[in-house]
């Protein structure tokens, strides 16, 4: 579970979906609907390479990737043409899509309390959870249709 990959991000306010598919492949991401001032660049500091859509904010950063694309395909493919993304599978479903925290394996009896009783039966050994937002996760159908769309474009 505790794969980390080197690249670290943070995604300007208009790149939340791609920021959600970085998340989904095991990059931490780190993403809000809007940044106070100095926020940025504080954040690049600490050593993430800024995703924007804004050409003077890219201009302004010299880690940084200017995206300029509307589709989260397009954008995830402008990330990957300046720095390979990986395509190790195992990176996937490490991280919380929502706050970016790592995950970690559900304790069966708390796994048990906390998914419909159909998930558990059918997922018990491999339900994870977020320890900073509570969420749960196990593999089903949504999860299948991610790796299904990130298999098409490619990953
Ligand atoms: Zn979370």
């Amino acid at each position: 579970m505790n794969t980390t990959n080197p690249i670290i991000f943070v995604a300007d306010t208009m790149l939340g979906k791609l920021a959600r598919y970085l998340r989904i492949m095991g990059y931490d991401t780190f993403y809000q609907t809007s940044y106070p001032d100095q926020r940025l660049s504080e954040l690049v500091k600490e050593g993430r390479i800024l995703l924007t859509r804004n050409h003077e904010t890219a201009n302004q950063y010299l880690n940084s990737i200017f995206v300029d694309c509307d589709l989260v395909k397009d954008q995830l493919k402008a990330v990957d043409k300046s720095l390979k993304l990986t395509r190790d599978r195992r990176d996937w479903f490490t991280r919380c899509i929502v706050c970016n925290s790592p995950l970690s394996k559900a304790e069966l009896e708390v796994a048990r309390q906390n998914v419909p009783d159909f998930v558990f039966s059918k997922y018990h050994e491999r339900i994870v959870f977020c320890p900073t937002c509570k969420r749960f996760y196990w593999p089903g159908s949504h999860r299948e249709r991610m790796v299904e769309r990130l298999t098409d474009w490619g990953y």
